[in-house]
């Protein structure tokens, strides 16, 4: 398979130069841009397969950027935060980013990343599919049934609900309020708390260890995301 081709948009030269680096050492193609217009112009002339965009630039707001990118595009969007603020990452996961990474980040983190987004654009392709399989988990949308290594799984409907939407965006993180909106129409702070307990409720079931979980990845603060199992 061919490396995904990235579009790099930073306006600091430093960090640009350290990914554009990167990236090149390991085979992927890229071009970068310094600023909002021009992240814009590129991700429309070029169409890469993916964005790796900067919160912080100094003509517009990097969520603005992903609003206008997400008015044509579904290309993943993986941000870059400087600021340790959780409410940009969410601000921009909310707005369709796929996935965040916080300055500073080490190499290997920005090249894992990627291969959790190559994963999912691998998957891109089978949308529509009656069943989805991850691992050991299997979900039968027909049935309305999910199981684990063969074993049906007990679920709840709103764990079920929760499991599938985690499915249909595997590999992606997704934020208490995108959750709350798909399960209940609504995002107040109850919604958060039942969600925590429908949440460890459905790893109980999923996971065989609870605690160190294969399958439901939490991101404090921020959300949840499926994680794709070899
Ligand atoms: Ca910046």
């Amino acid at each position: 398979m061919n490396k995904p081709s990235i579009l790099v948009v930073e306006d600091d030269t430093a960090v640009r130069n350290l990914i554009a680096t990167t990236l090149k050492l390991h085979d992927y193609r890229y071009t970068t841009a310094s600023n909002g217009a021009g992240a814009i112009l590129a991700a429309s002339s070029h169409n890469p397969d993916v964005v790796l965009l900067d919160l912080g630039l100094p003509d517009m707001d990097g969520v603005e950027v992903i609003r206008r990118l997400r008015s044509w595009s579904n290309m993943p969007i993986i941000v870059i935060s400087a600021r340790s603020d959780d409410t940009d990452k969410i601000e921009a996961l909310d707005n369709g980013a796929d996935d965040y990474l916080t300055k500073p980040f080490s190499v290997e983190e920005l090249l894992a990343r990627l291969r959790v987004t190559q994963r999912r654009l691998a998957l891109m392709g089978d949308g529509g599919e009656s069943v989805f399989e991850n691992g050991k988990l299997k979900i039968d949308y027909a049935s309305g049934c999910a199981y684990i290594d063969g074993e049906q799984l007990h679920l709840t409907p709103m764990e079920y609900k929760l499991l599938c939407l985690l499915a249909q965006h595997v590999g992606k993180v997704l934020t208490h309020t995108f959750l709350t909106q798909n399960i209940w129409g609504s995002s107040y702070e109850n919604d958060v708390a039942s969600l925590r307990v429908f949440m460890a409720t459905l790893r109980k079931k999923l996971e065989k260890a609870p605690d160190s979980p294969q399958y439901i990845q939490t991101h404090i603060g921020v959300g949840y995301r499926m994680l794709r199992v070899e």
